[in-house]
Order: C-alpha cells, then structure tokens, then sequence
C-alpha cells in the first residue's frame, strides 16, 4: 500500500470513502475494467490540458516528460530559481505528495492550480448551484498545504482551477462548505486526511453506498453484490449515503426498516436522525416495506390525470457535455388510435459542429410544428434545459416563448418529475429509466445501454465514420423512447 495521501485518493474519497478502502485493500481481481467511457474522460482531460497550455501566450517550464523523482528535483529547483509557471510539477512532503498542473509564482512563494476540462463550479441548475466543488477544493487544499510546509506559499492569493469555460476561479480554502455546514473548505481537507490515514491504518472501514458514482467505478459489481448481500439501506430509492450513515446503529438493513416499529424514532415532526423529518422515514419504511416483501407490485400514491391526445411523442436527446454538444434529439411518434404502430423521427448532427447541431435542432423544432395536436412526454428537466441553452445559442430557429409553449404542462409532461416521483412508489433501487422500464420487462437492444457509452459511440463515430456506430446511437436513442411509452403503459394500467 502506498505511504503517501495524493490528490486523487483525496479526490476518490470525497466522492466515495469506500472506493478509497478498496482501492487501498480490496481484491484486485474483484475490479471490473475501466469503462470506454471513463478512458475517454481522461483522454479528453489530457487533450484540453495541452490545448490550454498551447494557448498561453507566456512562458512557462514543462516537467511533464520528467521521471517521478527528477520532477521532483525539477520543480524545487525552479521553484527556487523563481519560474513565473510550473507545469507538471511534483511537490511531496514525507507523507503527501501532489502533482498540481499549475504552480504560479505570486510574490515571493507559489500558489497551485488545476486545469479541467469541466465547469470549475458546481453548476448552477444542481441542487448545490453555483458553489464550488468540494472534490476540487481539497485537492487544491494538499497542494497548498504540501507549499506551505515547504515554505513556498503565497499566503494571500488563492488556489485555483483554469475550468472548461476558461475562467479561473479562485478556491477561497476558508469558504463554509455550504449555507448549512459551516465548516471551511481547508477543515474538510484536515478532516478527510484524517479519514483517509484512518483508513490506510485498518482503523475505519467504510461502507458501501449505492449512488450515482457507482456506475463508473470500477468497484461497481463487487459493491454491488456487497451490497445485496448486506440488504444495505441506500438500496432504497434516494435514501442516500448521509441518511444510511445516520439511520444505521438503529436499523442496519433494508428488512429492519421494513420491520421497525417507529415509536421511539419519530417524535411528532421529527425523529431522532438529524435533518430526517417523520414524513421522511415514513416514505423510506413504505419503500423498504416494498422491498422486503416478495413479489410487491408499484403503486400510485396519489391519482395521476394522463392526456387523452392521440398523438404522444417520447422525446429523448443525447448531449456530450464535454463538447457542450446536443448531437441527437429523437422521437417516438405513437398514434393511440393504431395502438401497434409508432414511428422513430431522429435529428443527428453528424460532427459535433455549431452548424450541424444547429441543423438538428431546426430539424427537430420543424418536424414539431408539422404536428398538429400532441403531447410529449420526456424523463427529468434535461430535455427541457438542453433545448432552453440551444435556443439561446440560436435564437433564429425558435423563440424562447415557443420553447416555453412547448414545455407546457398542457402539452408536455415530465414523467420522472411530476409522475415516477410525485406519485408512485416501486420496488426497484431507484426510478432511472432503465430500471423501471427494464423492471417492466423491456429490454434495450443494445447490452450496454447508458448515456456514458452513448457519448463515447459519438466520439468513435466522429473520428471514425463507423456507420454501426451511428446506428448503435440511434438505436439505443429509440430504446430509451419506447422505454417511456413502456413505462407510460404501465402507468395507466396502475391509474385504472
Ligand atoms: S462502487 Fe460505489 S460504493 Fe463501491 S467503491 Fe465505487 S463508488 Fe463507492
């Protein structure tokens, strides 16, 4: 096991404390391989750094090529020499060691950057809007601490990240995390150091959670089963990490939840869990109760009002958010007088170029006002965002007001939103599309159906021509359509 903490397993651990256990101590041979889509990421990731790099109009040493240990003696060195720019540096204490992308000389001492190919904060339609990204401040944390106990800091300037939008935004360490968690930025650093060597030492041994950061990691299946295997509770739909962690030394599994007699934990609006409301636990035990029981059916918690138009429109994009790229928007067209006939409309951009993403989304727009009355469902606001940034970006192919118009809940319904989690409850894990769908016994043509592959096919596809790639996008593209009207059927089968 390695005696250092770097960047990335802080990085890992703020992400998943677990994965850093496992990375640590876990059986290699449990891994599954690094998926197409996450070899892309760290392409792509290179690719922008030398791009930025490129750009620069001011000079600056490279230590990129260097061995680990002559990167070390190279970076000191400059930094003594007083190099305005170190890129590729290595900095290392006895037990941390950091390779920031950037060392920027400020005054008489440095201050270190990162350079990535995404947004530099949390985007502002998150839930966390707009703050900065805790997996980035504790990396710029070690490397400023490494500065700091070298005696090489710059006390009164900031870390920062040159993001994808080519902004720099400074990494203030002393921020609060959040509006509710009053701990600075450099006290989560301290404190995931802390876990971190806690770990390494076999004195803490997270646990497994299942989330969204599951579906590219390479612990996936051997967490998985783990989980399965333990009846974890965030194999509750959106029960999460932070609630499992609080809810465990009462109730440990799923079938406890399901069982548990709540007198005792809710106390009139509250319960004895932090920031877990009574209405909250209510919610999780019916789900584990749906869980737990064999053979349990979904059910709608409130009555549901589904539009009687004949025409209803599954209406699905692919983006690639590393390129800022809607490349796809596709449409099952279902007649429900001709309940055995439906139509796949597809608009591609074939280079992910501002003319040809254009052209897809004049298309797209077209091929709706062709219509004469319908109503078009989609899964979560995604599609409704993309095509609110695509009008702003060409503002001649529609207006904002008819993109309003045609997200109107007259007209357009979000089945995740306002149906799957408003009003029904199912016994699956979560309320992807793909799980419920797939729960409802349709079965995506494609064996490795997700929006990540997707976006990798687009890029194999750009660079290749490959027509079996397009199709494979366009088929999975039309899967993901008909899935919503498999899951719409289901729906109002519940509804009668
Ligand atoms: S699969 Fe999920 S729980 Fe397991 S290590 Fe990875 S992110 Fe953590």
């Amino acid at each position: 096991m390695q005696n250092t903490v770097t960047a990335a397993i802080l990085y890992n651990y703020v992400q998943c404390p677990r994965r850093v256990q496992l990375d640590f101590l876990g059986p290699p041979s449990k891994k599954n391989r690094v998926s197409a889509f996450v070899r892309l990421l760290w392409e792509r990731g290179n690719a922008f750094e030398h791009e930025t790099m490129g750009k620069l109009d001011e000079p600056f040493a490279d230590l990129r090529s260097l061995k680990l240990r002559e990167k070390e003696q190279q970076t000191l060195r400059m930094m003594r020499l007083g190099e305005k720019i170190i890129y590729g540096g290595r900095i290392r204490t006895d037990t941390l060691v950091g390779e920031p992308d950037l060392l920027v000389r400020k005054g008489s001492g440095y201050v270190a950057g990162d350079i990535k190919s995404g947004a530099g904060i949390e985007s502002p339609d998150d839930e966390s809007g707009g703050k900065l990204k805790l997996h980035y401040a504790v990396q710029l944390a070690l490397y400023t601490d490494i500065l700091g106990q070298l005696g090489s800091l710059t006390r009164n300037h900031f870390p920062f990240i040159w993001d994808a939008h080519g902004q720099e935004i400074d990494y203030d360490l002393d921020t609060s995390i959040s509006k509710r968690d009053n701990r600075s930025l450099w006290n989560l650093y301290e404190e995931c150091l802390d876990a971190v060597n806690g770990i390494k030492r076999r004195e803490q041994e997270p646990l497994a959670a299942f989330c969204s950061v599951c579906k590219l990691c390479h612990w996936r299946s051997h967490c998985r089963a783990q989980l399965k295997q333990d009846d974890d509770l965030t194999l509750i739909p959106e029960l999460g990490r932070a609630k499992r962690d609080a809810i465990y030394p009462h109730r440990k599994t799923v079938h406890d939840l399901a069982q548990a007699d709540l007198t005792g934990i809710v106390h009139g609006k509250k319960t004895i869990f932090p920031r877990i409301s009574a209405k909250t636990i209510r919610r999780f035990q019916a789900r584990a109760g749906l869980l737990a029981r064999p053979g349990s059916q979904p059910y709608l918690k409130e009555p549901i009002t589904l539009s009687d138009a004949d025409i209803e429109l599954f209406f699905d994009v692919e983006t690639d958010p590393m390129r800022d790229c809607c490349y796809l928007h596709g449409f099952i067209e279902h007649n429900r007088l001709k309940p055995d006939e439906e139509t796949y409309h597809a608009f591609f951009a074939d280079q992910p170029t501002e003319q040809q993403e254009r052209n897809a989304f004049d298309q797209a727009i077209n091929f709706l006002r062709s219509l004469d009355a319908y109503v078009i469902y989609y899964y979560s606001h995604y599609e409704r965002t993309t095509l609110r940034k695509l009008q702003k970006r060409f503002p001649d192919v529609a207006s904002e007001e008819e993109i309003e118009n045609l997200f109107s809940p007259s007209v357009a319904v979000d089945l995740y939103t306002d149906v799957v989690r408003k009003k029904t409850e199912w016994p699956t894990n979560d309320y992807s599309i793909k799980t419920l769908a797939t729960y409802l016994g349709f079965k995506w043509r494609d064996k490795e159906p997700s929006g990540a592959a997707s976006i990798e096919w687009y890029h194999r596809w750009v660079e290749t021509q490959d027509s079996r790639l397009r199709q494979r996008i366009l088929d999975y593209n039309e899967d993901d359509c008909i899935a919503m009207r498999v899951l719409l059927d289901a729906l109002r089968g519940m509804a009668k």
